[in-house]
């Protein structure tokens, strides 16, 4: 595997494979890799010739009081995970390889969508997604990017700005990895302790009340659904899920919300394609899951 730590030598070698009629394929990724991460990987060795995985901790998508400094980094142990599932290159460029000084253009979607869920109470932060993910575009020339349903606004966000944005690129939505309880895998995992950890699980066991509700059809109880009993009733599902993770005294919902799965914008009936989706602090840590009807 082939470490790239400057846009000229990404450039480089990824031009060569072009020159060859080879197809690539980009998996963006902050780094702290674990099985989610490698999933995209093993999705994009199996479609492309030739993959390249970014690991950069952005700062621009992090707000202030975030956890840019305390983000886990571990580079050495990425590069062996990388390598393991048949990675050709990582790309792991400085800040100021990224944005040097004088840097001044950023991507902006401005529409709803970027407003609701995550985008409440992270405003900007999807202004740095777009901005680093459209320059990883621009020097890696993917033919395929990939990128996880687990942050499902962030990929919708992605879809509307390649089509704003006349990119050439297919974008690959990929399955959430869970761990075997059913939380979600991701590199802010490492900030619970051992009790916050079996918190955590609340936020899948709301998600499997709500699927069975969503299967049994507008079963639920609300004005809403006995106004159309053949519609899934958002109240239903989202009261359901409320009364779950409430339960659980470590447990803070900064939303639970249903929404339509392109607009992002929400929805009274769900149908299927449509999006519920979940921000819950344990302790001090933020969480987001989601599944789609
Ligand atoms: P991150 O390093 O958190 O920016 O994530 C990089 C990519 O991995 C994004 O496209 C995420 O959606 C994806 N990802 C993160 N966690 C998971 C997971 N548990 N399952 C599948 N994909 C994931």
């Amino acid at each position: 595997m082939i470490t790239a730590t400057t846009i000229e030598e990404a450039r480089k070698t990824i031009k060569k494979w072009k020159a060859e009629g080879l197809t690539v394929g980009l998996v963006p990724t902050m780094g702290a890799l674990h099985d989610g991460h490698a999933s995209l990987v093993t999705a994009a060795v199996s479609d492309c010739d030739r993959v390249v995985t970014s690991v950069f901790v952005n700062p621009t998508q992090f707000g202030e009081g975030e956890d840019l400094e305390s983000y886990p980094r571990d580079f050495e142990r990425d590069c062996k995970i990388l390598e393991e599932k048949g990675c050709h290159m990582v790309f792991h460029p400085s800040v100021q390889e990224m944005y040097p000084d004088g840097y001044g253009t950023y991507v902006n979607l401005e529409s709803e969508m970027t407003k609701q869920l995550c985008g409440r109470s992270r405003p900007g932060h999807f202004r740095g997604v777009c901005t680093v993910v459209s320059k990883l575009f621009n020097i890696t020339t993917p033919d395929r990017a990939y990128f996880g349903q687990k942050d499902a606004q962030q990929l919708a966000v992605i879809r509307r700005m390649v089509k704003d944005m006349d990119f050439d690129i297919e974008i690959v939505g990929c399955p959430t990895v869970r761990e075997k309880d059913g939380l979600a895998k991701s590199s802010r995992n490492s900030y619970l302790n051992d009790e916050e950890r079996q918190a955590a699980a609340v936020l899948y066991r709301s998600i499997e009340k709500a699927k069975e509700l969503a299967a049994a059809g507008a079963s639920g109880t609300s004005e809403a659904s006995a106004a159309d009993p053949h519609s899934i009733a958002a109240a239903d599902l989202l009261k359901t899920m409320t009364d779950v993770v409430s339960s659980e005294p470590m447990a803070r919902i900064d939303y639970i919300e249903a929404v339509d799965g392109h607009t992002l914008m929400p929805k009274e009936y769900l149908a299927p394609g449509d999006l519920v989706a979940m921000a819950v602090y344990i302790g001090d840590t933020r969480l987001i899951d989601n599944f789609t009807i």
